[in-house]
């Protein structure tokens, strides 16, 4: 089977056969994948018209595009300059940007993780998203320019994340995915390329990756204990000059493969309740508390065990917990 202009299909039997063996069996999540393999693929190409609109200026064509991407479903869009580093390797294109789309997840689908509902809420923002780019595509070639659909769901061209962070649709998080400042981390992503000359975004600084380096909700709550401490000092950096957090794939896909895939750093992520800090009353407030994080004191457990509580003794052999943090 191929898909996209001759590209073979993804594929993902054996990528799963790589990670230790797919259990996943829920007949929605089979159903939905059916219908992007069988029915979007077969719409990814589309005939270009041959008369051309003439926008007044890229700044009006990038509004129009993005305005319509909105009308087709789309929750956030960015537009970017497509480098090399963007493709997949062996992969190329003949466009010069890509648009680049997230489509939100529902946050009350992942309230127990991993489960069927969110593994399939995972699947039907891909179906979801691979409506709107497909819609996007054909309308760009209405337009009579040429582009490519670059779906969700593995088999585009294009790297969706680093694009994502170009075209300014959030921060790297230290789960690995991008966390938008409205939004929190709970969307996917997809993509349209084309050569509409539009007016770029440019990446943010939300302080999001800032807040990361004080956070570990996610990195406590992975079951795979895939998500790092540290940032990799010798791997790569992103816009804002900071060290990438780096999943241990390793370990996070051979658990996702078996478990509704996963998807627990997503929910747990604190930027999801970023939105949700009114008082009582219902009016605005700081959106996030500061919290001063000194160094813990010793445990003590001279209480007599009639008298406490029960509780688990979390890293008692681990000496290292109890160094001074150090200050930022
Ligand atoms: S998907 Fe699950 S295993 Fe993978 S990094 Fe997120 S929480 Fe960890
Ligand atoms: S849970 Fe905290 S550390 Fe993890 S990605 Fe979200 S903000 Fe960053």
């Amino acid at each position: 089977m191929t898909l996209n202009n001759n590209i073979p299909a993804f594929n993902w039997t054996e990528w799963y056969e790589g990670v230790g063996g797919r259990t996943i069996n829920i007949p929605d999540v089979e159903r939905i994948m059916g219908e992007i393999r069988n029915k979007q693929a077969q719409r990814f190409n589309g005939p270009v018209s041959s008369q051309k609109k003439i926008f007044n200026s890229s700044k009006e064509a990038a509004k129009h595009i993005k305005s319509k991407a909105k009308e087709f479903g789309a929750d956030l869009v960015g537009i970017c300059e497509i480098e090399s580093s963007d493709l997949y390797e062996g992969k190329t294109t003949n466009e010069k940007y890509a648009i680049s789309i997230g489509g939100k997840m529902l946050y009350t689908s992942f309230t127990n993780v991993p489960s069927n509902q969110s593994a399939i809420e995972c699947v039907e923002v891909y179906h979801r998203l691979g409506e709107v780019v497909i819609n996007l595509a054909n309308y760009i070639r209405s337009l009579g320019y040429t582009c490519e659909v670059e779906h969700p769901v593995g088999d585009s061209n294009l790297l969706h994340i680093p694009v994502a962070l170009k075209a300014g649709l959030g921060e790297l998080g230290r789960h690995g995915s991008i966390i938008n400042p409205e939004l929190g981390p709970l969307f996917r992503l997809g993509s349209v390329t084309t050569s509409i000359p539009m007016e770029i975004d440019q990446p943010i600084d939300a302080g999001i990756a800032a807040f990361c380096d004080n956070c570990k909700a996610c990195r406590i709550y992975c079951p795979a204990d895939a998500i790092p401490d540290e940032r990799d000092r010798f791997g790569k950096k992103d816009h804002l000059g900071n060290y990438l957090y780096r999943v241990d794939t390793g370990k996070c896909f051979p658990y996702f493969a078996k478990h509704e895939y996963c998807s627990a750093c997503l929910p747990t992520c604190v930027y999801n309740h970023k939105d949700w800090a009114t008082d009582f009353e219902g009016n605005k407030v700081k959106k996030y508390p500061h919290v001063i994080m000194e160094t813990p004191p010793k445990p003590f457990d001279g209480v007599s065990t009639e008298k406490r509580h029960n509780y688990p003794k979390f890293n008692r052999d681990n000496p290292k917990q109890y160094l001074p943090r150090k200050k930022k």
